[in-house]
């Protein structure tokens, strides 16, 4: 009788019994290969030397939506969705024919018409000849992955525009002071910096200040100043900021467990601040100076009125000897009055002598909001302590006016002084100090008022006449702080005077022309 022949699956059930596949541990059968290929979670396709399909798995059906019945007899190509570039398919041609695998990434169409992204493995299968049998192509939609990949791009992109627009310099160090990345601002120091890298000069000058960087909460060190010397021998300062961020770990053995021994980055903010540090000092060398001429002033005003008082003694007893003289005939009391008159001059010319000399400072451009602003952070300590209140409003842009910066100085620090005497004489709870400048008719003006004790009507004019001092505290003022301040506004070309309508303290409203005949000169 007539043996029914085994079918391919019976007959080689055990795969180690197939030639070639000897070394396969025995038990292992071609249906569970079969079934392992069937269930295998990426799409496996098997095709025929021109990419005829012959088999799909069921992640293939899955993911194509094309039953196998459907599919297979059909070419690869069903699933283009004519969108790849032609070179790339001549290129997956040209080394699938010589025998070697290709990957590569493929735009695929489903059976419904939906687009994804294909990354593609295809094998060529040789026989025993080397000749191409057959082709195993395997594929996985990476279009989540891809769309991932190209949003994390888009934003390391902006993440960079940002940081190369960014006025701050930016560099981020490994744990052995690498740079990992920085940005414009970094390389344009770099540039300037020659051979040296900006970034060890930062860290070398952060040295000195260790302790405030390691104790940093959350390793986040915050405006830490520091100085040194560029290669071209300038002064630079930098305002630095920075934090510690753990290194990856990119090592293998350490993927389920990161290893404790990693280092730290450090990523590195810093600041120009040379040109803030540099007008800082101009302004604490130009306030010294003021501060040095002021008592240069007091003390040569002292010297004049000790020497006055000492002049004037002389005729003062000349006139009480002939007090005495009660009964003298006019022609005794002749001589005793030259001698008087004499004396009188004598102490005049004496006075005039000693005059301080006026000041012959040269004229630049001054920016008179910026001198107001200086003397308001000086008053800065005195103000907190007295309680008083700073509303300061400047004309946004006020042009620069050519003059005496010093003197100018001089006297606003006079009229300021005077408010603040003024708010510290008052028994007001709520002292303010308005300053306000504005331009109007081709002059600036600023207007200084104060909530104080304010200045009689009737004392108005006299006050800017030399030494009128109403100061109730003995603060050691001769009065002549008005008088020189209206000479120094004068010299100028402008006015100064005393608002008769504001009677809630003083307001004195000083005019200085952008264009006037000297220029300023005392
Ligand atoms: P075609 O005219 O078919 O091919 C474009 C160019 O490819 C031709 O000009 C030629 O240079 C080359 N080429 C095509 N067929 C052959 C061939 N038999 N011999 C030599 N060169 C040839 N394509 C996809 O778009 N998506 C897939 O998922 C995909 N999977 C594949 C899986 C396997 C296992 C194999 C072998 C191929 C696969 N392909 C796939 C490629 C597919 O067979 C087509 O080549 C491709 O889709 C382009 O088809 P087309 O009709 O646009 O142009």
């Amino acid at each position: 009788m007539h043996k029914p022949s085994k079918t391919f699956s019976e007959q080689y059930t055990d795969i180690s019994s197939i030639a070639g596949f000897e070394h396969v541990a025995p038990g292992l059968s071609l249906q569970a290969i079969l079934e392992t290929v069937e269930q295998a979670p990426v799409a496996i396709s098997i095709t025929d030397a021109r990419a005829n399909i012959l088999y799909v798995n069921a992640a293939f059906e899955e993911l194509t939506g094309y039953l196998r019945d459907e599919i297979c007899g059909q070419n690869e190509s069903v699933l283009s969705c004519k969108n790849t570039p032609i070179e790339v398919y001549r290129d997956l041609w040209r080394i699938i024919q010589s025998g070697k695998p290709w990957r590569g990434t493929l735009v695929n169409r489903t059976k419904s018409g939906t687009r994804y992204l294909a990354e593609l493995n295809i094998a060529p299968v040789l026989d025993a000849n080397r000749r191409i049998t057959s082709f195993l192509g395997m594929h996985r939609d990476i279009s989540t992955l891809h769309q991932l990949e190209q949003q994390l791009k888009h934003q390391k992109a902006l993440s960079e525009t940002m940081l190369d627009l960014a006025p701050a310099i930016v560099v981020l160090l490994d744990s052995e002071h690498r740079v990992l990345m920085d940005n414009q601002a970094y390389k344009q120091l770099k540039a300037e910096f020659g051979t040296i890298e900006p970034v060890h000069l930062f860290l070398d000058a952060l040295n000195d200040r260790l302790d405030q960087v390691e104790s940093a909460p959350y390793g986040k060190f915050q405006d830490i100043q520091v100085r040194f010397d560029a290669p071209n021998g300038d002064e630079c300062w930098f305002a630095l900021s920075g934090i510690h961020v753990e290194e990856l770990d990119h090592a293998a053995q350490n993927y389920f467990k990161p290893s404790s021994e990693g280092g730290r980055y450090l990523l590195l903010v810093a600041t120009d601040i040379t040109t803030r540090k540099a007008e800082v000092e101009r302004s604490r060398i130009q306030h010294l100076k003021v501060q040095m001429a002021e008592q240069e002033l007091t003390s040569s005003i002292r010297e004049t009125l000790a020497g006055a008082i000492f002049q004037l003694e002389t005729p003062l007893n000349v006139i009480q000897a002939a007090l005495d003289m009660q009964h003298a005939s006019p022609d005794a009391l002749y001589p005793i009055l030259r001698q008087v008159l004499e004396s009188s001059h004598s102490a005049i010319n004496a006075m005039r002598m000693a005059l301080p000399k006026a000041e012959q400072g040269r004229n630049f451009l001054v920016n008179i909001n910026q001198i107001l602003k200086d003397l308001l952070i000086i008053s800065t300590d005195r103000m907190l302590a007295e309680g008083v209140v700073i509303d300061w409003k400047p004309e946004p842009v006020l042009p620069a006016l050519m003059g005496n910066e010093a003197s100018l100085r001089r006297m606003f620090h006079y009229l300021i002084d005077n408010a603040l005497l003024s708010l510290e004489e008052t028994g007001r709870v709520q002292r303010e100090l308005r300053i306000h400048t504005y331009l109007k008719e081709g002059a600036i003006w600023v207007e200084i008022t104060d909530n104080g004790i304010g200045i009689p009507s009737k004392q108005r004019l006299k006050v800017f006449e030399p030494f009128q001092s109403g100061w109730k505290r003995g603060s050691g003022k001769a009065g002549m702080g008005l008088c020189m301040a209206q000479e120094i506004v004068n010299s100028h070309g402008g006015g100064i005077r005393i608002d008769p309508d504001y009677t809630g303290g003083c307001r004195i409203h000083i005019n200085l022309p952008l264009k006037h005949g000297n220029g300023g000169m005392e």
